[in-house]
This record gives C-alpha cells, sequence and structure tokens, in this order.
C-alpha cells in the first residue's frame, strides 16, 4: 500500500473502518478516494470486518448476481453486528437508497457515488448518533477529486477523467447509478499524472465508463485523444492506459495518437456487446457491426501490433441462434486477445425489463459456454504467436511457488518470467523472451 498523501488526522478518537470493494475498476478506484477521506478524517483501516467499528460495502449492481453479494454480506451481521456501523457505498446504494434500510436495518449510511464528495460531512451525521444517513443526490456537476487518494497499487495508478454516463444502452444501470457525465479539467488530471510521477508511479490508467466521450470544461478544451497524447508526456509516465472505450466515441485520432506516443500502451478495449447489428439496435449500442469493424480496421492498421479486447453479452432478450452465430463470427473476424462475456442479467429501471422475448436461463449457459471455448482456442492461436519475441515488461510481483517473476507487457499480457539473481524487480521495466504461452499468460525469461 502506497499513500500519496493522507495528513490532517484527528489524534485523539481514532475509529477503525473495513471496506470490501465489488466491481470495476471505476469501483476500486472510488474506493481508493474513500479510504484516502476516512484516514484524513482520522479513521484508521482494519484488514477484518471483525476488528471494525465502522463496515463499509462499495457495491456493485450490474448484475443482479453482483447486486446480491452486499445483502448476503450484511446478512452475516444481522444478529452479531452489535457496536458497529455499516455502509453501502456505490451503484446498489443509488439504485436502492433508502430501501436498504428496510432490507438491512442494521445499515446507517447509504451514499452514491455521485455524492461521494460529500462524504465529510456525512460521517460527521454518522459520528453525532445519527441512525440513518443518506447520501443519493445525482443532481451533480462535481467529480469526486480529493487529494488524499490512498492507492492500492505502488506502479500503476488510477486518474478518473470522467463520471458518470450519458449513454442509454438498454440493458444497463450505470446512468442510474452513476448520474450524468461530469469531465474532470486537463490541467487537473494533467496535475495528477504529474504529481504521481513525482511519488514515483510510472504507470497511468485513465478511467470512465466512456471515456472516449471526455470533454475538458475548461477553455482549454481538449478531448480524449489530445489529453491521452498529453498524459503520455508527462515526465516520468511510461505507460499510459485507459478503460472503457464505446465504439460510438471512438475516432481514428485514438490510434493515431497511440501511433504517434510509445508511452501510450499498444491495448484496446472496445467492449462489442454483439455481432449482431439487429441485436445492438435493440441494446440502444448506437453502432451498427459494420461500424465496429472500421474501428478495428484501424487498430489493425496501426504502426505497433494493438491487442485487442472486448464485453460480449449473451442471451439479450430476442437474441435468435442466428444473432448469435453472428457474435461467435465476429470473435473469429476480430481475433480477440481476451474477452469479458456475460449472460445477460435484468437489471431495474431498464429499457430491457420491458422487451418480450427473454431467453431462457439454460439457453444463456450454452450460448455463454459455446462463446467461451471459442475464445480460448483463439488466444491460444495468438499468445503462441509470441513465442520467441522479447516483450518489455513492467515488474508487479514475484511467485514464490513458481520463482518466477510476473510482468504485465504493454499489450497487458501477464509474461511470467524466470531470472537469475537476488534482485528486486518490482516496478521495475525488463526484457523477457517468450518461451511458452498459454491462453492467458506467456512465460519465458529475462534477457537483461
Ligand atoms: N461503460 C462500459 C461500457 O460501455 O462498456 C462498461 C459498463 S459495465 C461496468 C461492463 C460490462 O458489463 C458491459 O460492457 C457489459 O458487457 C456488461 N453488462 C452491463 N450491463 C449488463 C447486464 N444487464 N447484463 C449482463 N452484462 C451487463
Ligand atoms: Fe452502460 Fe452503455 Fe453507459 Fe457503458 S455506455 S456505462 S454499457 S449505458
Amino acid at each position: 500500500m502506497k499513500c500519496t498523501a493522507a495528513k490532517g488526522a484527528a489524534e485523539s478518537t481514532v475509529k477503525t473502518f473495513y471496506i470490501e470493494t465489488f466491481g470495476c475498476q471505476m469501483n476500486a478506484h472510488d474506493s481508493e478516494k474513500v479510504v484516502g477521506t476516512l484516514l484524513n478524517q482520522g479513521y484508521s483501516q482494519v484488514p477484518t470486518p471483525d476488528e471494525a467499528e465502522l463496515v463499509f460495502y462499495n457495491t456493485c449492481s450490474i448484475r443482479d448476481k453482483a447486486e446480491q453479494k452486499v445483502f448476503h454480506r450484511l446478512d452475516q451481521f444481522k444478529k452479531n453486528g452489535k457496536g458497529k456501523t455499516f455502509a453501502v457505498l456505490g451503484c446498489v446504494a443509488q439504485q436502492e437508497g433508502e430501501r436498504i434500510f428496510e432490507k438491512a436495518p442494521h445499515v446507517s449510511l447509504v451514499c452514491g457515488s455521485a455524492s461521494y464528495n460529500k462524504l465529510p460531512e456525512l460521517l460527521v451525521q454518522l459520528e453525532t448518533g445519527n441512525r440513518r444517513v443518506t447520501g443519493l443526490s445525482l443532481d451533480t456537476d462535481l467529480t469526486f477529486e480529493t487529494p488524499v487518494t490512498r492507492r492500492d497499487n505502488p506502479h500503476r495508478a488510477y486518474i478518473t477523467i470522467i463520471e458518470g454516463c450519458d449513454k442509454s444502452c438498454a440493458y444497463c444501470v450505470v446512468p442510474f447509478t452513476r448520474g450524468p457525465e461530469r469531465s474532470r479539467t486537463s490541467a487537473s488530471v494533467i496535475a495528477e499524472a504529474s504529481e504521481l510521477a513525482r511519488a514515483g508511479y510510472s504507470e497511468i490508467q485513465l478511467l470512465g465508463q466512456n471515456v472516449n466521450s471526455y470533454r475538458d470544461p475548461s477553455p482549454a478544451g481538449w478531448d480524449f485523444a489530445k489529453l491521452l497524447d498529453q498524459v503520455g508526456r508527462v515526465d516520468g509516465i511510461r505507460r499510459v492506459r485507459f478503460t472503457t472505450s464505446h465504439p460510438r466515441d471512438f475516432v481514428k485520432e485514438i490510434i493515431d495518437a497511440i501511433d504517434a506516443n510509445p508511452a501510450l500502451c499498444n491495448h484496446v478495449h472496445l467492449p462489442a456487446q454483439s455481432g449482431s447489428s439487429r441485436v445492438l439496435d435493440s441494446m440502444q449500442r448506437l453502432y451498427t457491426r459494420e461500424q465496429y469493424m472500421t474501428r478495428i480496421a484501424w487498430m489493425k492498421a496501426a504502426k505497433r501490433p494493438i491487442a485487442i479486447s472486448t464485453d460480449i453479452i449473451v442471451g439479450f432478450p430476442g437474441e435468435t441462434e442466428a444473432d448469435f452465430e453472428a457474435t461467435l463470427e465476429l470473435i473469429d473476424e476480430v481475433e480477440y486477445d481476451s474477452i469479458f462475456s456475460f449472460k445477460y442479467s435484468r437489471r431495474p429501471n431498464t429499457v430491457a425489463l420491458r422487451l418480450n422475448d427473454q431467453i431462457p436461463e439454460e439457453e444463456k449457459s450454452r450460448r455463454l459456454t459455446i462463446l467461451q471455448e471459442k475464445q480460448r482456442a483463439i488466444q491460444v492461436r495468438r499468445n503462441a504467436a509470441y513465442v520467441g519475441t522479447v516483450e518489455e515488461c513492467l515488474v508487479e510481483g514475484f511467485n514464490q511457488a513458481t520463482g518466477q517473476w510476473i510482468g504485465r507487457t504493454s499489450q497487458n499480457k501477464t509474461l511470467n518470467f524466470l531470472r537469475r539473481g537476488e534482485e528486486d524487480l518490482r516496478g521495475l521495466y525488463v526484457e523477457a523472451r517468450v518461451t511458452r504461452a498459454g491462453p492467458n499468460s506467456l512465460a519465458g525469461e529475462c534477457v537483461n
């Protein structure tokens, strides 16, 4: 754990807190900011809920299963949670609001991500004995900027550049749980990247539900491609990644920026969701398969080989066997380096909830298995092509069991490698020759 700044802790009544995070990288980074805020307020973090006076769950509601997890956790404390204060943060908090107090009466704080900038005052209300505290307003232009982020990774740092989402994909709760889009000023993003570089971070990951729709609210007026390039030019920053992109807003200038600036990693995550234009239309994704493939063609024509990953949903209402076949053809045609694949899950408030022709659960499972098996074979093939090549890796850790260092390539592939000597390589950039490849990782030996 590395702390970029955490000052001003009140020395006297130190309260302990525990936090567990569910869901995406945005949530992971929100938790880093929440932890920083809590430390700054004088709280002290403990590793288990049993040791904590305050228990925070930062939740995800993207699929039903994710949502249920937090209620299982809370149930465990229904009887033996006396003396503890429970707080539900994030997407389930925003979606369920005060209903959480009915479902789990031992919860005292419910706060959505658009209200995190009010956390210090909500914590004061809790401290003064308030039993039901909420922060649920989505009516904000503000982003959650905090100088006291407590970062989990000592080498790679997340920077949020845009919060919320203005799209309305028919299956998705995010616009309801994270509110409308708000971009940060380019000056504050560059200042954070510079400060991180000074603190020793060399890799930055720019975050947003749709980073491509970033619009600098300051007079500088940068778009995403400009911001990406400029972050890659900050002294000391060696690698820049970004997630997530939306095909509708993904412009060729982003690939031009990657081509022109070696600090920008040659990996793009471009969620397709489906290979059928008919399903894409009913998902309200705002692009066709052909338009999606145009973006893929830009990447395939880039100077450096760009690794491509995606998200796919199977079993969206009305998805026929032919639509599913079109998705299988898409993954064959693109030859993704990796995919995240999900069974469609019905979510509250969304348009798809009202669509007829819901696909039975067993059929969704069947399609998911077929898709994942096909993708596994593609990854075996693609990774095998790296055998014999030399790749630059940022060393992220050491595996005691195998005696291998764990590295990550610019293309976001895990490369486990051997190296003689006692030197601690963590945080360093080394070159490794790939000698073996599996579906999910590469293996090799260090050449320097
Ligand atoms: N904003 C990003 C985007 O547009 O791709 C990510 C949103 S979400 C955190 C990540 C992925 O979850 C989506 O790309 C989609 O594949 C999946 N997802 C979202 N809603 C879903 C649902 N109702 N059922 C199944 N998968 C879902
Ligand atoms: Fe959800 Fe679509 Fe927004 Fe992504 S772009 S967060 S899938 S509504």
